[in-house]
């Protein structure tokens, strides 16, 4: 296949000039284009062994190296300090909702959640199969004692809300659902008991997900836990358990090395506030043309979402939006508007286009 019409088609550079499209998908994997073309090519030689990447078997030194060298690249982005497993798995961030508490319960009946959101409530509705729910406003502690964990949705991709300081549990392990603000700022993993992501927002293709896991946490599943679930069995077998999503980790690899050579997760959040900002301040001179519902300072800066007055001029929005190569803004189907996903590998050029393209639209029917 040749690399460079695939590169053409998706330049997202300067959309109108080059006729390009980008796309603002809360969920498509989206991909930088230098990772893509380097994942065709792999797929059907990888590193001189003559074999395509997807031909390597898991058991096999060629992919043990590949999945450590992605482990590796992931402990550097993030810094992560001493005491913690990364994990790879499968099941994507809405089996963790059942995972956390069938691992993390440990005896006990009641586990803490904040409610910010459409995910989060999605989040609490799955463990409540598996143990009583305390509810605790975003920063409102502290928690009953007794209870097993909080958990936190740090970014709610639906809602456009997210975290900037985490709360301060004490001892109570926190339990974050980063799926889509992961590797778009660095964190302090050291005040996270467990930390876990789908890989097709920030990571690279769907999958695998990757669970941050503070070692004195393993071990105590209840006994009705797949083993492939359990985090201690998944760690004791460095994630080979059983067959890995092969494709998805070396993609994931090759992400977490694009990311280190941009500047890592500091770049990252520069980038990511220079994105969101450049819309929101259209959004906020706009006179109410379009209106962003979420307080300034729980603002996303990967999922910014917001209002036109009713459905008709919304649609029009859209449609406009699509035929200048803007695509997949509509919200959640839940929740409605307009949504643009700034995840890693949306440029700043198709941000700043795209709030061009707003600016345009709201002086033309504003
Ligand atoms: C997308 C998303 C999920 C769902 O992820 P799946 O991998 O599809 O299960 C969960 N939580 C958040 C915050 C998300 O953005």
């Amino acid at each position: 296949m040749a690399d460079g019409a695939v590169l053409e088609t998706r330049r997202g550079g300067c959309v109108r000039s080059v006729g390009g499209t980008v796309s603002f998908s809360a969920s498509g994997g989206h991909l930088p284009n230098e990772v893509l073309a380097q994942a065709i090519r792999e797929l059907s030689e990888w590193r001189g062994t003559g074999q395509g990447v997807l031909e390597l078997p898991f058991t096999g030194p060629a992919f043990k190296d590949l999945q450590a060298g992605a482990m590796s690249s992931l402990r550097a982005l993030l810094r992560l300090p001493e005491g913690y497993r990364v994990l790879f798995m499968q099941g994507g961030a809405s089996t963790q909702f059942s995972l956390v508490p069938m691992n993390l319960l440990r005896g006990k009946e009641t586990a803490s959640y904040t409610d910010t959101g459409y995910w989060s409530k999605r989040a609490i509705a799955e463990a409540l199969r598996y143990c009583r729910i305390e509810l605790l406003p975003p920063h409102g502690l502290p928690a009953t004692p007794g209870t097993a964990y909080l958990h936190v949705t740090s970014n709610e991709t639906a809602d456009g809300w997210q975290y900037r300081e985490f709360p301060d549990t004490g001892g109570l392990p926190l339990v974050a659902d980063m799926t889509s603000d992961f590797l778009t700022r660095p964190i302090d993993v050291s005040r996270f008991g467990l930390i876990y992501a789908s890989a097709q927002k920030n990571i690279g293709v769907a999958g695998l997900t990757v669970v941050i896991v503070r070692e004195d946490l393993l071990g105590g599943a209840h006994m009705l836990t797949p083993s492939a679930f359990d985090y201690r069995m998944q760690a004791q077998s460095d994630s080979l358990y059983n067959t890995p999503p092969v494709f998805a980790v070396h993609v994931a690899g090759l992400v977490f090395a694009w990311l280190l050579a941009q500047g890592g997760l500091e770049s990252m959040q520069a980038a990511a506030r220079r994105k969101s900002l450049c819309l929101y301040d259209v959004i906020d001179r706009s006179d109410g043309f379009y209106r962003c519902q979420v307080a300034p300072e729980a603002r996303s800066c990967v999922s910014v979402c917001f209002r036109l007055a009713g459905t008709a001029l919304t649609r029009a929005f859209l449609g406009e939006a699509e035929s200048e190569g803007f695509l997949h803004l509509a919200g959640h189907s839940r929740v409605g508007g307009i949504r643009a996903s700034l995840y890693n590998a949306v440029s700043e050029e198709a941000a700043t286009a795209l709030a061009e393209f707003m600016q345009d639209f709201a002086n033309r029917r504003g």
